[in-house]
């Protein structure tokens, strides 16, 4: 039986174990925090739930093709949309007011908001990496980092065949194939600090370290009172104003309790770059001020509470090249996630983790 470690219990991750499920491998993902999800991230307080670093599954598009910054046609998602629709849609709601646009100097409209859904779930995003999780039938090890990694040499009965060892804190496993999960620049480090001694660690390390990433940080400000509004989230359209996106996780049903507001408002990354090692109360009034002057609403300075989530490798800007990572399989190392297939999304995730699982399978 082939033993398969998973570095990373994302969605990418967990897909890939979800995609191996019913094989004949031994599945284990590793995943160095104390719950799955990665960025696909919820938080609860005071009986609300919002989440803090996606804000929305995509759903297929329309038919028009046409989809914001995500129009160069990279975007085929029926299969994911099926699957969050069918067999992972225990919980999953739709986000059903539109978002909104704003420019650099303050003026809101109306956007063009496509008709694909928004989803997330009842308990947050997070949920889609539970389901994913439950799906599988993989061994899950939280609080387990991954630390290095190395190949060596083994016997397997008759046969000489290579493995790779995988540290973690407080010990190490091995494995026949390895799937790195992980954001590119983690990616890149753990190949680069790994003993494996070959021109392919190499390529490898580098087309990983050459994916651009933005920082952003994640600002959930909650108000005891609810007002009307036309819209779900706004979103700033010509990326020059020091808000990049707002988010009203009371248009999410199940997320904030009746007559009370809970905004996720998230700076630009050269502004979440520039305050990421502020105080959390200090970058939580700086978002609370600026939003306070967007929306012209005086009440959004005095929040009453607030919560900073800092994501320093947030999203892609770019994919690796896919070339060099397929030949990562001469070595029996495989790759998934948002940044493998360039497109800094959970659908994308999802997808590219359903792919790699599949060619896991044919590689068993
Ligand atoms: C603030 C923010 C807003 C976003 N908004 C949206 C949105 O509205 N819509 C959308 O579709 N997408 C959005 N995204 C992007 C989306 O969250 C990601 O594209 C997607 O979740 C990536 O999933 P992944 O599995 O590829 O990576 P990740 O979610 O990063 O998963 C990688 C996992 O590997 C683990 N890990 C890392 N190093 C190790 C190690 N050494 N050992 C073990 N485990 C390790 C991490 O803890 C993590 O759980 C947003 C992201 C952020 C940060």
């Amino acid at each position: 039986m082939s033993r398969i470690a998973i570095v990373g219990g994302g969605v990418a991750g967990l897909a890939t174990a979800y995609a191996l499920r019913g094989t004949d491998a031994e599945v284990t993902v590793f995943e160095r925090r104390e719950s799955v999800g990665g960025r696909a991230a919820t938080r609860s307080r005071a009986e609300c739930v919002y989440d803090t670093g996606a804000n929305y599954a995509k759903g297929a598009k329309d038919s028009d093709g046409q989809d914001g910054d995500e129009s160069d046609g990279r975007v085929t998602d029926d299969r994911v949309s099926e699957l969050l629709s069918g067999e992972l849609a225990d919980g999953l709601v739709d986000i059903e007011e539109p978002v909104w646009t704003f420019d650099a100097d303050g003026n809101l409209s109306e956007g063009r908001d496509d008709d694909s859904p928004k989803w997330t779930y009842q308990e947050g995003l997070v949920a889609l990496a539970a389901q994913l999780r439950e799906a599988s039938d993989a061994t899950v090890r939280t609080r387990t980092e991954v630390v290095g990694i190395d190949r060596r040499e083994a016997r397997n009965g008759d046969r000489e065949d290579d493995e790779w060892r995988v540290d973690v804190r407080g010990g190490e496993t091995v494995a026949d194939a390895l799937v790195f999960t992980p954001p590119a620049p983690v990616t890149a480090y753990l190949l680069d600090r790994s003993a494996w001694d070959a021109p392919l660690c190499d390529d490898l390390r580098e087309a990983a370290a050459a994916v651009p990433y933005r920082t952003l940080l994640s600002v959930a400000l909650h108000y005891p009172y609810r007002e009307a509004l036309p819209y779900y989230a706004l979103v700033n359209s010509d990326k020059d104003h020091d808000i990049g996106w707002i988010g009203r996780e009371e248009c999410k049903p199940g997320h904030v309790p009746d007559g009370e507001s809970l905004l996720v408002v998230q700076p630009s990354p050269d502004w979440s770059r520039e305050h990421y090692d502020d105080p959390d109360d200090q970058i939580a009034v700086n978002a609370a001020d600026r939003t306070a002057e967007l929306l012209g609403d005086p009440d959004r300075y005095q929040f009453d509470w607030a919560e900073v989530v800092r994501w320093r490798d947030a999203l892609p800007d770019a994919g690796a090249d896919r070339e060099v990572l397929a030949r990562g399989a001469d070595a029996d190392l495989f790759f998934a996630g948002d940044w493998v297939v360039g497109e800094g999304r959970v659908h994308a995730a999802l997808r590219s983790g359903l792919e790699t699982g599949e060619r896991v399978a044919e590689w068993l």
